[in-house]
């Protein structure tokens, strides 16, 4: 029985096209999309889910299409870069792309002694391919562009930008088991030993800045995994036990989920790997089918109609 935080479990962000949102992450980007879903509590709006062949937790990116949204702007109080691991060698070859495709990009860099490449997808959300500095055996889902010695793996680790990074760091020390092991100038680097791969928080400390506005082009809320929703429940208590509101269990269907803002203003939620991806449609058909959850089914003829079209 595992009952820690086991890193990141999916990141949640915000896009204004569904067309031009799948096109990247899958046809640029290389990954699976692994469910086509509707945002359960706006459900005339898509929610796409990204990640490796069975959506393990880790390698989940999650949006929600809100056709039109205004741009958010980046600032304190979010989550401000995604890091995905990619192979050692492979950043030339991102660059290239990148570069074919139009995609805005940095230069290569180094960071706490890894090398990284910059990028933002079509909304303007910013992410990092990372060569991690330690083993990161995961299996990548792979595409006729993109094999396996280019292909993402899953989470490296995200970065969250704060007026004051010591309520956050109290949290992910004291409440979910990381530790403090690096810092280069205003970011300071928390990882757990829990799980190979998405262990990395990075918190960026800049009272200076103003605060973010979550819409197009930023993260909406980060999640961290547990094994199952006895252990969520667990932690249930212990956020209580710091004084924090956090939402009773809810089912999403392909976790169970607890959603608290952390002291540093970033939306957390705690997230199960039970039941996984297959619980509704087999391993090789994952993300063809528009799935609907129960509670919503009986609406599934007005929901189609109102959600864009989509060309897989
Ligand atoms: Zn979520």
């Amino acid at each position: 029985m595992n009952n820690r935080i086991n890193g990141i479990h999916h990141i949640t962000a915000i896009a204004a096209n569904a067309q031009r949102n799948y096109d990247f992450y899958t046809k640029v980007l290389g990954l699976r999309m692994v469910k086509k879903t509707v945002n359960f509590d706006d459900p005339g709006t898509y929610h796409f889910y990204f990640g490796n062949e069975t959506g393990t937790p880790g390698t989940i990116l999650t949006f929600f299409p809100w056709e039109g949204i205004v741009k958010g702007r980046t600032g304190t109080g979010m989550a401000t870069e995604i890091d995905y691991s990619v192979p050692a060698g492979s950043l030339p070859f991102w660059a290239d792309r990148f570069k074919r495709s139009n995609i805005v990009h940095g230069q290569e860099g180094e960071r706490l002694g890894e090398l990284y490449l910059p990028f933002e997808d079509p909304d303007g959300l910013k992410l990092n391919l990372v060569v991690s500095k330690n083993s990161d055996n995961r299996r990548p889902w792979t595409t006729a562009d993109v094999g396996e010695q280019a292909a993402a793996k899953g989470f490296h680790g995200i970065t969250l930008t704060l007026k004051n990074i010591r309520p956050t760091a109290g949290i992910l020390t004291d409440v979910f088991g990381y530790k403090q092991t690096e810092q280069e100038g205003n970011r300071y680097r928390f990882v757990t030993d829990a799980v190979e791969g998405a262990s990395i928080v990075d918190l960026v400390e800049a009272p200076e800045m103003m605060i973010g506005h979550v819409a197009g082009g930023t993260n909406h809320h980060v999640a961290f995994r547990v094994q199952d929703d006895n252990i969520l429940m667990e932690y249930r208590e212990k956020i209580l036990g710091r004084g924090l509101n956090i939402t009773p269990k809810i089912n999403r269907d392909y976790f169970f989920s607890l959603y608290f803002r952390e002291p540093g203003g970033v939306l957390f939620e705690l997230a199960t790997d039970n039941p996984g991806f297959t619980v509704d449609e087999p391993l090789n058909q994952l993300g063809s089918a528009l799935k609907l959850p129960v509670q919503h089914e009986h609406l599934r003829a007005k929901i189609e109609q109102q959600l864009p079209s989509l060309q897989q």
